[in-house]
Parts: structure tokens; sequence; C-alpha cells
């Protein structure tokens, strides 16, 4: 039997703050990874949010096959924003009840395309106990009736299954998850949780995800979240350790897989993608959060993509717009067009290349257009500049991410006992089914042509 293995997920964690943690002595559980493991960065998806990236680790699918678009977004059937917490503000304007019904339930029941297939119900399918701390993609196949009196309906998750104490499968005695959000207690819920199910050794599969890092620093930058939050999150790690009687100890049962969703980078100004389309209102829907937006076409509209991309040339937030025209992709800035799209042998393109000179961003930014869910419009702002959410807010002065740009992008990948490393989080999946001998689903498996 291959050893039992732990997937680690530090949100917002970028390459050089994870290599100032192991080169420092801040972060013993980190150093100790990373002397006994293979460290390297992977690439994220696009956009590079949080909802978008956590559903592409767990199930191995770009946003083409999850379906999970953006942080807020157009759902065309029901006609109404979905909108999964970008800010308290936001969660306000798009409607507190609804978003709350669409991050907690939503996301995995209806919104998670049918054709993913999550790494937990491969891996349970296969006769293996998968477990899921916290992770906000955690479709499964067990039910499990909520926690607290206020929640009404059951979730469906792995076998063993904790969700900021809403959804608990089993008694761990941990403190309740949102008593102190910028205090750390997320991630303490997260260690309390983790103690208990590696001192049970009660799993085959944990994934394991510790939030408050990029909640720090979304606040206080992507350099400055090392003081903020980096002691806590390595707290979260070594407690996994002591559970099972240490570091070396923890790493003779379990295999390892570290890594972020996706990077962050400074933010200084915040711009209003709505004020930029002004005369449009009835036309389009405008959802924005953080460094990525979305433009949506009402049926009625008069304009296409290619004009809503022409309106935003110039604009200092807006770095490039990305769209379909037929069968091909087209990236936009500042009146200069680049389009492309897969054949056998890679990209077919024309145009200026550097228009999209960013990790991996053709076939981030191909699968992102593919997302049934998407807009007609895509944009990916400029360095330094945010897009207000719904509710007007924004990070500026602190640090945000979601755009193509290699700070937003690049993600560090540690592997104890997993060769080769994922290059790309789509690849972490197929790696933890590939560990355990399960066949990964039909969109993870490798091609002959890797486009
Ligand atoms: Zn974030």
């Amino acid at each position: 039997m291959p050893k039992k293995l732990v997937l680690i997920v530090v949100d917002g964690m970028t390459p050089a703050a994870f290599e100032r943690a192991v080169e420092g002595d801040r972060a013993p559980a980190l150093s100790f990874l990373a002397e006994h493991g293979a460290t390297s960065t992977a690439t994220s998806v696009f956009p590079s949010l949080t909802p978008v990236c956590l559903s592409s680790i767990v199930t191995g699918a770009g946003p083409d096959v999850h379906r999970i678009p953006h942080l807020v977004w157009w759902h065309r059937q029901e006609r109404r924003i979905v909108e999964y917490g970008s800010s308290f503000a936001a969660l306000r304007a798009a409607g507190m009840a609804q978003s709350i019904t669409d991050t907690v339930f939503n996301m995995n029941q209806r919104h998670l395309g049918a054709d993913a297939v999550t790494v937990y119900e491969a891996l349970e399918d296969a006769g293996l106990v998968a477990a899921a701390v916290n992770i906000t993609c955690y479709r499964g196949r067990h039910r499990h009736p909520p926690t607290l009196p206020w929640v009404t309906k059951a979730a469906y998750g792995p076998k063993r299954f904790f969700y900021y104490s809403l959804f608990e499968s089993d008694r761990t005695g941990a403190p309740l998850a949102v008593r102190n959000r910028a205090g750390g207690s997320i991630d303490e819920y997260a260690a309390a949780v983790g103690r208990w199910l590696v001192t049970r050794d009660g799993f085959d599969f944990l994934a394991y995800y510790l939030s408050d890092f990029d909640y720090a620093s979304h606040a206080h930058g992507p350099t400055g979240a090392d003081d903020v939050a980096l002691v806590r999150t390595d707290a979260a790690i070594g407690a996994l350790f002591e559970a099972a009687g240490g570091p070396d100890a923890f790493l003779e049962r379990y295999a390892v897989i570290l890594h972020s969703d996706h990077g962050q980078t400074d933010v200084g100004q915040a711009a209003r993608l709505e004020t930029s389309l002004a005369g449009l209102e009835g036309e389009v829907v405008v959802t924005a959060s953080n460094r990525a937006g979305q433009v949506y076409l009402l049926p009625h509209a008069r304009v296409d993509a290619g004009e809503l991309a022409r309106r935003l040339d110039g604009e200092p937030a807006v770095e490039v717009t990305l769209r379909r025209e037929g069968d091909e992709a087209v990236a936009r800035r500042a009146g200069e067009e680049l389009r492309f799209r897969p054949v056998a042998t890679g990209w077919e393109t024309s145009g200026d290349e550097s228009l999209l000179d960013h990790p991996d961003a053709l076939r981030r930014v191909w699968s992102a257009l593919a997302n049934p869910n998407a807009g007609e419009l895509l944009v990916s702002p400029a360095e330094g500049w945010e897009l207000t959410d719904l509710g007007g807010s924004h990070h500026a002065g602190g640090g945000s991410h979601g755009s193509l740009v290699a700070g937003d992008s690049l993600v560090p990948m540690l592997t104890v006992g997993i060769d080769p490393a994922p290059t790309r989080i789509t690849e972490v999946a197929p790696a933890v089914l590939g560990h355990f001998g399960v066949e990964p689903p039909p969109y993870a498996r490798p091609v002959a042509h890797v486009v």
C-alpha cells in the first residue's frame, strides 16, 4: 500500500513568501518539509481567485470543466448575481441569505460541473477514506447534517468532513471557527480538527486548507503577511506533526503535497469597471472583484464583446481583455490584438504574442473562456490595480490576486514522496489519484499533445 497522503493548501502564499519562510526561523514546520522534500513552482488557473483555484485543485479540471468562473458571476439561467464572498459589503449587495446559500451549498451542489470529479469522489469510489478540512470545494458522496441550529440543509462531502464549524462528520472538540477571523481562529479550527484526524489516523487522504495567510496578505500585502500570519500558518502545520508523534513520525506515515492556490501582488489603486462601461446599463452585467473582471452580454445587448473590449482600450486599470470570436480567442491591449486557438501541435497564433506574456497564459485563458458560466469579456487588470466589487470594496494599500500576471499566478509547490511534482495546480488531483493507483477522470489524463 502507498503511504497515506496529506494535501496542504496555504491560501495566497507566494513563492517568495514560501522561500522567506523556509530560509528564516519563524516557520519550523515548513522548513522541515522543505528539507525533506522537493520544492518548485507551479501555475494557477485564470482567474487566479480562490473558488476557481480550489475547484481546479480538487477536480484536476480547468474552469472549462468545473464551471466555477470567479468569486462573483452572473447566473444566466437564473438571471441573478452569484457572490461567493468578495467582501462583507459585496455579500450584502448581492443579498446576504442568497450569497450564504450559494457559498455554502450551491457552489458544490449546483454550480460545480457535473462532468468534474472531485478527488474525494474518485478515492472513495475506490474504497479509500477521504477527509476535507475547510476547503470550499468539498463535493462527496456522504450526507452531513448541519452542526449549528440555524443551518437547515445537509451538505454532501467526503466521509470525514469539517467545514468552518457548520458541518462536522465527527465530534472533535475544535473551537468555533469564526470567532476571530483576523486573529487566526479559522486556521486554529483547522489545526484542532487536523490534530484529531492525525491522532486517529482517520483517513487515507486529507485535504487541509489554511486560509488565514491570504486574509493577512490582502490586508498587509504579500510581504506584510509574513509578520502577521506566517507563525500561525506554520503552527497549524506543526499541529499535524505533533499529533503524529513528531515531524519524522509524520513523514513516516504520510506523503505530502503543499502548495498555494494563487499568488498575491501589491495593489495601490482601485477602479470601478462599471464606470468604464457607463451607458450600457441594461445591456451588460459587470461582475468584478479583486484583480479580475467579467462582462456579460444580456440577451438584447446592441454591443458585442469586441465593442466592449474597444471601450476598455486605454483604461489604466485594464492590462488585457479576453474574448471568443468564432473558434478563436482574442486578447486585446490598447488596440493591439492576439488571436489564438489550440491545434494538434500546441497553439496557432496571429498577432502580438507579447500581449499574453504571462505564465501558461494561452491555456489558462482558453479554459476560462470555455467556461459556460464565464462572461463574454474577461478582464485581467494591470499590475497594482484592483477592481472594486459589488459593495465598492477593494484592498488598495494591501495585496490582491486574480489576474494573469506572474505574481498572481505562480505558487510554491512542495512535495514529499510524490514524483514528479505537479507543475500546474490542475495536476495536483491527478498526482493524488496516481499515488493511490486510481485512474484520473478523462479530462485530467495526459494526452499525446499537451496544449
Ligand atoms: Zn484572496
